[in-house]
């Protein structure tokens, strides 16, 4: 139950509408918006049971989906994306009458129900679901073979959404207060969902039926299928909320190698527990699970595939080395159940909330385990990836999503946001009481922008808009003569004025600078002009100025 009734503030600047109005169908605002028939009812529950068919890429089943009044309405919205089929909808033994308008579907109560009643509606359906092209990217089922030869079934739909494969509202802002995934597979292969698996029925007909139940509030896009030829093995972490269970699920040939790997998960959690408060799902537990695409943040069951190296692929993103100290995908991802999972945006435009704060999290898992100058690189590092080619923030209402630039931009705005907090303790406070206020809630960005500005005491709205609302990164210009320093930011938002940190005391110490868009003149004490540095820690451009500038 994350239904909100506030509204998503439209803050992308006018002509970057204006760009991309165009681009958007009435599907996009139907899957996108809280429309007149998703606004009334709030999920409360949702009972998914689907058959999974590997012989022929096809599935079958229906969802129960138990939802509570908040305003008197008839007709519902529910998302079911082409080509499944939805077969019929039924509420207290009466079939209902539909209608298909696309990916959504339009159905008629008898009688408008009450503010305060709860009902079901139970839609069945089947069909052959789009097959992920280029998983988790561009999602969908995948129906895989392992390297042994097994059959090897998964989902990733981040973006695409949980109606790919499944009936529900496909809307953000609104996640049941718990969910039951019930997945039937042939006998050869074990299913790992979210939640805690409650029941193995084999049903007499080469398949067998796992029914997982998460007993907290999940995002749609997270609920998932894995099944494989697992093996298990787990381990207790004793955690800020007590004993958590991990369960980690490699395919079986690939055992050895997850015994070796797959402890990073201890130590990511005793770092982002550190930093972000409890794990948020203790009740549920945690999970790895081996899956046959790079990775995704299916809540309390991780999907990796990461092939049981270091970095990113083999890579490191920071171009460091850094980031070769560490799992990619075990960190990233895990860091997703605080930043998504926890705090989860309303609208796919406020991505960053995911992304910036998952990028940001590498950073200070480096820092857990390497030291704070090495998280501090790690991050500068990942500058290098930065293309600032569209806002970060991008249209609302129409499930966008912005320039990729949320993660490393992200990142780095909230490095940057750090140094101006300046006190590393009131900084994780920020980190832990953003999840405490947060806790198991959807959430605007101008949320998140608020809370981090009320907490550090520093009205920072025009730093968010120029790293979120623009593809400007604030350029600081200046121009030493003698020992007068002149200087300013450029390329900003009407109004930005953070405070940085420069050389001005001397070469070899930092002190605060408070430029403004207006030509400030301040003395230095540097043993020349080439001395003079801005904090690497801060991302901005420094550009040194000619004499024709004032
Ligand atoms: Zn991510």
């Amino acid at each position: 139950m994350r239904l909100s009734l506030l509204l998503a503030i439209a803050l992308v600047p006018a002509a970057a509408t204006a760009q991309t109005a165009s681009r958007f169908t009435h599907a996009d605002t139907l899957r996108g918006t809280n429309g007149p028939d998703r606004s009334w009812w709030d999920v409360t529950f949702y009972d998914l049971h689907v058959t999974a068919h590997p012989a022929d890429s096809t599935i079958r089943g229906r969802n129960g989906i138990t939802y509570r009044v908040l305003r008197s309405g008839k007709e519902l919205q529910i998302d079911l994306q082409v080509p499944l089929v939805a077969d019929s909808m039924v509420q207290e033994g009466r079939r209902l009458a539909f209608r298909r308008d696309s990916n959504a579907f339009f159905v008629t109560l008898p009688a408008a129900q009450k503010p305060g009643e709860t009902h079901t509606v139970t839609v069945y359906y089947h069909g052959r679901p789009t097959v992920a092209r280029r998983p988790p990217w561009d999602g969908g089922l995948i129906w895989a073979t392992d390297s042994a030869g097994h059959q090897w079934i998964a989902t990733a739909n981040e973006g695409l959404g949980a109606s790919v494969w499944w009936p529900d509202k496909d809307y953000l802002a609104d996640e049941p207060d718990s969910q039951r995934i019930a997945i039937t597979v042939p006998d050869s292969l074990f299913d790992v969902s979210n939640g805690r698996l409650r029941s193995v029925t084999p049903n007499g007909d080469g398949t067998t039926t796992y029914e997982w139940f998460v007993t907290e509030p999940i995002n749609n896009y997270d609920v998932a299928i894995n099944a494989g030829h697992y093996a298990h093995f787990g381990a207790i972490y004793q955690g800020e909320s007590g004993p958590l269970t991990l369960d980690f699920y490699p395919l079986a040939d690939h055992l050895e190698a997850a015994e070796r790997q797959f402890p990073q998960a201890m130590s990511m959690m005793k770092c982002f527990e550190h930093w972000f408060g409890p794990y948020p799902w203790y009740a549920d537990g945690y999970k790895l699970v081996e899956a046959p695409h790079l990775g995704m943040e299916h809540q309390t069951a991780v999907a990796y595939g990461n092939h049981y190296h270091n970095g990113y692929l083999g890579r490191d993103l920071s171009h460091t080395g850094i980031g070769l100290l560490w799992d990619f995908i075990i960190v990233h991802e895990s860091a997703h159940e605080w930043w998504g999972n926890n705090i989860t945006m309303q609208d796919q435009a406020d991505m960053w909330v995911h992304e910036g704060f998952a990028n940001y999290s590498e950073n200070l898992y480096t820092e857990c385990l390497a030291g704070k100058a090495a998280g501090s690189a790690y991050v500068i590092g990942t500058r290098a990836n930065i293309r600032n080619d569209r806002p970060i923030i991008a249209a609302y209402g129409v499930n966008a999503e912005g320039s990729g630039d949320m993660y490393y931009k992200g990142g780095n705005m909230l490095h940057t946001i750090r140094q101006l907090v300046n006190d590393d303790e009131k900084w994780r406070g920020i980190l832990r009481g953003l999840n405490h206020t947060f806790w198991h809630q959807t959430v605007t960005t101008k949320q998140i922008e608020d809370y981090i500005s009320h907490a550090s005491g520093i009205d920072l709205s025009k730093v968010f808009d120029e790293y979120l609302r623009t593809t400007q990164v604030p350029a600081f210009e200046y121009r030493i003569t003698g020992d007068s320093l002149t200087y300013r930011w450029a390329d900003v938002v009407p109004g930005f004025a953070m405070a940085v940190k420069a050389t001005v005391a001397s070469d070899s110490t930092y002190d605060w600078l408070h430029p403004t868009a207006a030509w400030q003149t301040t003395v230095v004490h540097l043993s020349g002009p080439a001395s003079f540095r801005v904090d690497d820690n801060f991302y901005v451009k420094v550009r040194q100025v000619g004499s024709a500038t004032p």
